[in-house]
């Protein structure tokens, strides 16, 4: 059978690229739209100003995308990128003490996010039959019977498509452009938390924190507003960044000296840094449910942070945006041309993905009085269970490796209630 005609993704970040991977094999064409230029190197660009961050990708982020691009874990650390051990590793400060680390076997990779998508995007760059339209702004959405039929650019151009996927990040304009042709926007779900991050890149050298390859000093919530995170990067560097949630962020300088160790502060007192401080602000966690809306346009879906954006200071946003990207894939064998009803199995899929990274990082982040949004049902519960799971995986390491199975999205979130895990987190969680 011959392949469906042609698929436009709308924006070229981690989600759009992923998605394009996935559309590239099921599809005869594929366009993808970005308005900004896209650099030749590794670098960040104003479409994706959260790329001068720290970036940490989740495990089921990592084995996601090497299912779309074979071989590219080994690519990433030919060019610098570190694996390391995500409790041999990791140095974790939590609740007044230094976790001790013991190796579990589950193996991060840490890069920069200029690199990680420099890396993937000439990938996508040199799959067959697909273009990337560099410095086009996608202004509307052009109409079909029941839905989308392509994409209208900011210069009048009109690219025609079977199907339109809306990768444009979370203040994607979709809602309007759906509007336009007579399609109600989703409900969404905001949860504001008001997290800022400044960030900082420095030299690394062998014996910097401790031997630790990575740093995490975690709050504990309401009364810890600030995270330090250190990660390494290709090049023998840093990026250290300090995250503080409704607006506890001060300078720099400042905010370090106010973790509860000095481990991150020294390490930027030791060393001349290698860029400015940059300074980014997140307002809320945010999903659109697609997944109920009763009406769905045919010939669109939308994926990643357009989808649901999560607080990024639980690193779940590039993994989410692979996950969906692989659900794409599938899905689409099963209905090629993504034919009516497409969509509302898509948004079903997507949802389910994105449904346990939201409980988890919106139930932290209401954990803080200030913090707006819909507390679930069982949330009372959930969260002095979570305080002793914590407490548990200091010391048991086969309580720190469930939990870090579920936080890496390895294992249903309902592991974490099985009657031997709850036995082991109730002993050791005192
Ligand atoms: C400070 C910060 C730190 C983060 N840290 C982590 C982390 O540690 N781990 C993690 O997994 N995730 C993290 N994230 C989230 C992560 O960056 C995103 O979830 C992930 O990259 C997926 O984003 P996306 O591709 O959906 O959207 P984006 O990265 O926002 O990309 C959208 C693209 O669409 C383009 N675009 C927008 N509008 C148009 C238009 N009209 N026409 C054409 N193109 C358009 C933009 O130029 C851009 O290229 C962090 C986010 C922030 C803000």
């Amino acid at each position: 059978m011959s392949k469906p005609t042609n698929a436009i993704v709308i924006g070229a970040g981690i989600a759009g690229l992923c998605a394009a991977r996935a559309l590239a094999d099921r599809f005869a064409e594929v366009t993808v739209v970005d308005r900004d230029r896209l650099p030749d190197e590794p670098s960040t660009r104003r479409g994706t100003p959260q790329s001068a961050h720290a970036h940490g990708l989740l495990i089921s982020g990592r084995r996601a995308l090497e299912e779309l691009f074979p071989g590219l874990g080994d690519e990433l650390i030919a060019a610098g990128a570190v694996l390391l051990d995500s409790a041999g590793d990791l140095l974790v400060h939590r609740e007044g003490r230094f976790w001790p680390r013991f190796p579990v076997g589950l193996d991060i990779l840490s890069v920069s996010r200029p690199l990680l998508e420099h890396t993937i995007r000439r990938r996508v760059l040199a799959l067959p039959h697909l273009t990337v339209r560099s410095g086009a702004a996608v202004s509307g959405l052009l109409p079909a019977a029941d839905g989308v039929g392509g994409v209208r650019l900011d210069s009048g151009e009109r690219l025609p498509a079977e199907l339109v996927v809306d990768c444009s990040g979370r203040n994607t304009r979709s809602d309007r452009w759906l509007a336009e042709l007579g399609f109600p926007a989703p409900a969404q779900e905001e949860v504001r938390i008001h997290t800022e991050y400044a960030t900082r890149v420095y030299p690394r050298a062998p014996g910097d924190a401790d031997g630790a390859k990575a740093v995490l000093i975690s709050p504990v919530a309401p009364h810890e507003t600030l995270t330090g995170i250190a990660w390494p990067l290709e090049g023998d560097r840093w990026i250290i960044s300090v995250v503080g949630v409704h607006n506890s962020l001060g300078s720099y300088e400042d905010s370090l000296g106010k973790l509860p160790v000095p481990l991150l502060g020294d390490l930027t007192a030791r060393a001349e840094p290698l860029t400015d401080v940059t300074v980014h602000k997140y307002p809320a966690s945010r999903r659109r449910h697609f997944d109920k809306l009763r009406k769905l346009p045919s010939g669109y879906a939308t994926a990643g942070d357009a989808f649901c954006s999560f607080n990024p200071v639980y690193g779940q946003g590039m993994a989410c945006a692979a996950l969906h990207a692989l659900a794409l894939g599938r899905l689409l064998d099963g209905h090629p041309g993504a034919p009516a009803g497409f969509a509302r199995e898509f948004y079903t899929e997507i949802a389910r993905i994105s449904a346990t990274p939201w409980r988890f990082s919106t139930g932290a982040d209401l954990a803080y009085p200030e913090t707006k949004g819909r507390r679930p049902r069982g949330g009372a519960l959930l969260t002095p269970y979570l305080t002793r799971l914590n407490r548990a995986a200091v010391t048991d390491p086969e309580v720190r490796r469930l939990w870090l199975e579920v936080q890496h999205l390895l294992r249903p979130a309902g592991d974490l209630f099985r009657p031997g895990a709850v036995l082991r987190v109730l002993r050791g969680g005192r």
